[in-house]
């Protein structure tokens, strides 16, 4: 079945449980499909646009109050919705370094912090994680002791994942944050993984920047997202034009020169609206997703020669294990080789684990049902039990 000319109907979270690490906290809710719908064509949002002529001041559809509920949604001062959460990263370095500047990232970091970085001239030094892959405070108290003799100054910015893309471990935000504000050094708070799926308080934190990610965490379209901060950085995160043109004179009001006057203007902030009243309360079943994670993560360990590399038990529904020892030691020998994993998932309508992947793989529970949780914990003893490996308990 076609959606149009060559474009395949694509029904993978429809038509089975799906476990890509990335996609699930970004599927759409029914009511953001239903807006999406009727907010499809270029610059929707503007039908209402009135002076000042800015997307933050939209009052229908209540775009204005939306900003209002993001920055409160994360405990911040002030909100804006941006294309994904790399283009908040990117805002936020082209307004704190300048080139030559050190800038901390962890070892565990997303590339798209270190591409922030190196688009603005900054230079990439990363705090070192624990035999643990974990970053605590004082390791990123000896990377800035470290950093600021080697420049001469301290860093200009820290970029700070809760939780890593790696292994979804989560990081000690709140005293890797005190640590950085002794040497005045702000920090971006990366919730890519977090905002949407868990709750989030950025003054708690010590956060100056907040960041969050529509498509990957508050069921929303791509590319959207979220940078939020206090009053104090506002300003210089969010200035104001001041440009005025030499041949006409023209001037441009109050657009902000990092968000380029406007950001989402359709589907996508459309989607993350409509999908909020139902984020805002998917935040408070987060204990919920982690027990259904914590059971999967325990039918895979009952797999003799697995090995859970992320830390344990898990505090995210993200996890990364080593099957080399279990999984890859049948894919050695079967006829499929290392396809015979996804295979056998895939007869069983479980999608998003990467076909071949046998040894160190990635999946996420998160938005399952207890009975899909269960379904997919006895699926993976099933796989391993068929293909002669020893399954306990
Ligand atoms: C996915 C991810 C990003 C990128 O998010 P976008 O919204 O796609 O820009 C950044 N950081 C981390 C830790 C991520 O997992």
């Amino acid at each position: 079945m076609k959606c149009a000319g060559s474009i395949d109907v694509r029904d993978i979270d429809e038509s089975g449980i799906n476990i890509d690490p990335i996609q699930v906290g970004g599927r759409l809710t029914a009511d953001a499909m239903k807006a999406i719908i009727a907010y499809g064509d270029g610059y929707s949002v503007c039908d209402q646009c009135r002076k000042p002529f800015r997307l933050d001041y939209i009052k229908t559809p209540p775009v204005d109050v939306f900003h209002r509920d993001l920055a409160r949604f994360v405990n911040m001062d002030i909100a804006r919705v941006v294309p994904g959460a790399r283009r908040g990263f990117q805002a936020v370095a082209d307004a704190f370094i300048t080139p030559g500047d050190p800038v901390l990232i962890t070892a565990l970091s997303h590339y798209t912090e270190v591409l922030a970085v190196e688009g603005r001239g900054g230079i990439i030094r990363e705090i070192p994680k624990t035999g643990q892959n974990l970053i605590t405070a004082d390791a990123a108290a000896g990377k800035i002791e470290e950093v600021t003799r080697e420049f001469g100054r301290a860093p200009a910015l820290l970029f700070l994942d809760h939780f890593d893309y790696q292994y979804g471990n989560c990081h000690d935000v709140g005293g890797i944050i005190r640590v950085a504000h002794q040497y005045d050094i702000p920090v971006l708070y990366n919730g890519a993984y977090t905002v949407g799926i868990m709750e989030v308080d950025g003054k708690a934190l010590g956060a100056d920047f907040v960041v969050g990610s529509g498509h990957k965490s508050m069921a929303a379209p791509a590319p959207s997202g979220l940078l939020a901060t206090t009053g104090e950085w506002a300003g210089k995160v969010f200035r104001t034009t001041t440009a005025k043109t030499d041949v006409t004179g023209r001037t441009f009001g109050i657009k902000e020169v990092s968000m380029m006057g406007c950001t989402l203007m359709g589907v996508t902030l459309i989607g993350m609206m409509a999908s909020f009243p139902h984020v805002r309360s998917r935040v408070k079943r987060w204990e919920r997703e982690l027990s259904n994670g914590q059971k999967v993560v325990d039918a895979l360990l009952s797999v003799g020669g697995t090995i859970v590399r992320s830390e344990y038990p898990r505090k995210h529904t993200l996890s990364r294990v080593d099957t080399t020892g279990s999984f890859d030691r049948v894919a050695q020998n079967h006829k499929k080789r290392g396809f015979f994993f996804s295979s056998a998932l895939k007869e069983r309508g479980i999608t998003g684990v990467i076909p071949g992947a046998t040894k160190v793989w990635k999946f996420n529970t998160y938005g399952m049902t207890d009975s899909q949780a269960e379904y997919l914990a006895s699926a993976f003893r099933e796989i391993a039990g068929e293909n002669g490996l020893p399954v306990t308990g």
